[in-house]
């Protein structure tokens, strides 16, 4: 049932709500008659609207109370814009350069007023145009680094650790659909997914069969459930991810909670590899995307290594969590030990990395949500040739993870199915 004083606003109704809030007034300048206001909402689930006035421009976010990619027969919990804003404010406090700020909260519209990223374009729609954004993987492992380590146990005392997992873990049913429609559906028979058809059919029916495939996933379903690592965006893919040449904005984090790491890393990677998958379908001569996909495999491996790299030097530099305490490995020999222990750790999560990138690169090929980056491949031939590439690799990322020493084997792999 929908709370009492919620209405989904409109064009017209929400600059009259915008009116009644002085700082965003202040902000945009001008009337309420001269602001312009327009839905701009691509996504699957929200309302999204962007507000210029004279002086200044703002996005709004307002939650609705079903899927908007389905319809009101899917009904969704409104608390999920509680836990998007109240993940970007804790983000922002790490690394505040990557997050559009927040500055508005409405719990009875859930609704926030946050920075507009402009002029940003969304990530997946630039590289399906095959542009290059050189900031892009050093700015991203910085967010990546900065977010997870900073709301882990090496960094938080337990106690505040622990109510950032309480905070967050109402924010169930957002993460029943990542259950789903991740690492359920796509390995069953199920009407919500569908694929290029009947180009695709028999490898759809050999990832349904394919036993020691599901026995994988599962286990990367197990600790997406019950691993509470740090606090994860949830939904990190180039969808997610506005940039310009030289800046780089995350949005969308509704399907915050404390989940694995490596859910986030891959789940980046995974989307990075799809659309290395996708540029033989957008090119207009053969070899004309070469450089391009040179760039993407040049690119996934920066954000791991340089994911990596932060990640290590921010643990090392600030060991003030509850794990590994700084008492057990003080000196010389201590810092030694701490070394051996972090190498460890890293390779757990690269190998967490790979798997959930394959999930990712599996859901989006046989679910219910596609992305841009092959839908748009008008020709159903060409489109499935390069779907059939996407699932050779995610398959092999997802059962052979610890076969792989590291992310350039990761890119040469992905380089020889191409
Ligand atoms: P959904 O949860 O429905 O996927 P998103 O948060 O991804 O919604 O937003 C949908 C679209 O709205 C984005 O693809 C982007 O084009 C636009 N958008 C979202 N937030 C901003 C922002 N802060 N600044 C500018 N545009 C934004
Ligand atoms: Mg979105
Ligand atoms: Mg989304
Ligand atoms: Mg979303």
């Amino acid at each position: 049932s929908i709370p009492e004083g919620y209405r989904a606003l409109d064009d017209r109704t929400l600059a009259a709500y915008l009116a009644g809030l002085p700082a965003i007034r202040r902000r945009l300048g001008g009337d309420p008659e001269s602001w312009r206001v327009s839905e701009v909402g691509d996504g699957n689930l929200n309302l999204v609207f962007i507000v210029e006035g004279p002086d200044g421009d703002i996005c709004v976010k307002q939650a609705l109370p079903y899927v908007r990619l389905v319809g009101e027969s899917w009904p969704l919990d409104l608390k999920r814009a509680w836990f998007e804003h109240q993940a970007a404010v804790i983000q922002s406090r790490h690394a505040p350069r990557q997050i559009p700020e927040v500055l508005h909260y409405d719990e009875k519209l859930y609704l926030f007023v946050m920075e507009r990223c402009h002029p940003h374009v969304i990530m997946r729609r630039g590289m399906i145009e095959g542009v290059v954004y050189p900031t892009f993987a050093e700015q991203i492992a910085e967010y990546l680094a900065k977010t997870l380590y900073f709301t882990s146990d090496m960094a938080l005392p337990a106690a505040e650790k622990k109510e950032i997992v309480a905070a967050f873990c109402g924010n169930t049913e957002l993460c029943k659909i990542t259950e789903d429609l991740i690492f359920t559906d796509p390995y069953m028979i199920c009407d919500r997914n569908r694929w290029t058809s009947p180009q695709l059919d028999d490898a759809a029916r050999t990832i349904r069969e394919d036993a020691e495939l599901k026995r994988a996933v599962s286990a990367l379903k197990l600790k997406f459930m019950s691993e509470t690592q740090a606090l994860l965006h949830g939904d990190l893919h180039t969808g997610s991810i506005m940039v310009t040449e030289d800046d780089t904005k995350v949005i969308d984090p509704e399907f915050a909670f404390v989940g694995p790491m490596g859910f986030d890393v891959g789940k980046l990677i995974g989307n990075l590899l799809m659309s290395f998958f996708s540029q033989r379908g957008h090119e207009c001569r053969p070899g004309e995307r070469e450089a391009y996909r040179r760039w993407i495999l040049a690119t996934a491996e920066q954000v791991w290594s340089g994911f990596e790299k932060r990640f290590v030097e921010l643990w090392t530099s600030y060991p003030t969590g509850d794990a590994y305490p700084r008492a057990l490995f003080d000196g010389s020999e201590g810092r030694a030990s701490l070394r051996i222990a972090q190498a460890a750790y890293m390779r757990r999560l690269f190998e967490d990395a790979l798997g959930y990138a394959g999930t990712s690169m599996i859901r989006r090929t046989l679910g219910l949500a596609h992305n841009a980056d092959m839908e748009r491949i008008a020709d159903p031939d060409l489109r499935a040739s390069c779907e059939r590439r996407n699932l050779e690799l995610a398959r092999d990322l997802i059962v052979n993870a610890r076969a792989y020493p590291d992310i350039a084997a990761v890119t040469a792999r992905a380089a020889a199915i191409e």
